[in-house]
């Protein structure tokens, strides 16, 4: 399981997403598809996921991450029956993951993963702060992350991740101390730690804009980022991208290879995938999505080309979200462009600012960068 940590390494072959478009109830914050599993039969959406995957050659595939949604709202064997057909159709994959929701865990359900050839499992903590959990519309408490990381372990998961969220409305320096001290207690060996979007349509855009809820502000969201990167790299893990800490050999091979804009394919209502240049996006929708599949149709909904440009841009931004940034020699092979001078004017502006460093073949952000990362990788999306 220990890789490379300078091995952001786009030929260890293509990554494969499964989305399973069902949770409890919406959380406040969230804008990925997801219907509510009591309104909706999911047998016959997991199938068409299969079949779906059933499509494609997937004996090269490297690493397989079902998330969502929530997979583990699904009724057991519906999802080991998933979990199980992705890991016979991906014999070579290195790295399985499956996203769980802390609330809808226990013992069994890890084991029976464990006996189905997952080896990594991703928790959405998000806080340790029940107020906070209360106030995203989560459904899981404090106590049920604690149990979920004991019970993932007793059943021989060592690589396990959890995802934490800041600058929540209501949150203080303090309160977002106490969730990093939580979660670091539990000596995971990765932590993703993301400030909150704020994406339209979601309730808790509804309730910022009626004044119910107050957004912390930009200087309190930088601090509590910096504090993150502080005690997590205290703990002995790792910033290897600007929201993933890991400890060596644990970082998420799954996301590397889509730093590094590897291929990868995506499946099920909402998936994307980007092969070859290619950007698909399947229908969100649970009722049009089951048709297609069944009916031998693409459940594809929209599709892009990318232009060799347009690739080396994408390749640019995502590589520079890595501590490591871009590899020049990497960089060429994979997209035909020197960066030093397809990025020449971004790279001197932020260079002369101090946002961006270029030694030993590589062009990557520097630490007083990470918190405007956002707004200094817009001006290497085009060129
Ligand atoms: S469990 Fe995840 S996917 Fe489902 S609503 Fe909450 S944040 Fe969104």
């Amino acid at each position: 399981m220990v890789i490379d940590t300078n091995g952001f390494n786009p030929g260890e072959g293509p990554g494969l997403y499964l989305h399973v478009p069902f949770c409890q109830s919406k959380c406040r914050y969230c804008s990925f598809y997801s219907e509510p599993l009591a309104r909706f039969e999911p047998a016959p959406v997991i199938a068409a996921m299969i079949a779906e995957m059933d499509q494609y050659d997937t004996t090269q595939v490297a690493t397989l991450y079902i998330g969502g949604g929530s997979p583990s709202v699904l009724p057991c064997d519906l999802l080991l029956r998933l979990v199980g057909h992705a890991a016979a159709r991906c014999p070579a994959a290195l790295e399985f993951t499956v996203e769980l929701n802390p609330g809808q865990t226990g013992a069994a359900l890890f084991h029976d993963l464990r006996r189905a050839g997952v080896n990594r499992i991703s928790l959405g903590a998000q806080s340790f702060i029940q107020f906070e959990l209360d106030l995203l519309g989560r459904i899981h408490t404090p106590a049920d992350v604690d149990r979920a990381v004991r019970q993932a372990r007793d059943a021989g998961f060592e690589n396990i991740s959890l995802d934490l969220i800041f600058a929540i409305p209501g949150s203080t320096l303090d309160s977002w101390k106490c969730s990093l001290d939580a979660a670091l207690a539990l000596a995971v060996p990765h932590i993703s730690a993301y400030s909150l979007t704020w994406e339209d349509g979601t309730l808790l855009s509804d309730d910022l804009a009626a004044g119910r809820v107050v957004q912390i502000d930009e200087e309190t969201d930088r601090v509590m980022y910096e504090l993150a990167i502080d005690a997590i790299a205290a703990d002995g893990l790792k910033q290897y991208e600007i929201s993933n800490f890991a400890r060596p050999g644990y970082e998420c091979r799954h996301n590397l290879n889509y730093w590094s804009n590897g291929d990868y394919l995506g499946l099920g209502p909402a998936a994307a995938s980007c092969r070859k240049g290619v950007r698909t996006l399947n229908v969100a929708d649970l009722a049009a999505y089951t048709r297609a599949v069944e009916s031998a149709r693409t459940p594809v909904a929209e599709s892009e080309i990318l232009t060799p440009l347009e690739r080396a841009c994408e390749t640019a931004v995502l590589n520079l979200r890595r501590r490591q940034g871009i590899d020049l020699v990497q960089f060429k092979k994979q997209t035909g462009f020197d960066a030093m001078s397809l990025f020449a004017s971004s790279i001197q502006i932020h260079r002369e600012q101090g946002f961006i460093l270029c030694e030993g073949g590589r062009v990557f952000l520097t630490q007083q960068a990470l918190a405007i990362a956002d707004s200094i990788l817009c001006d290497f999306a085009d060129v």
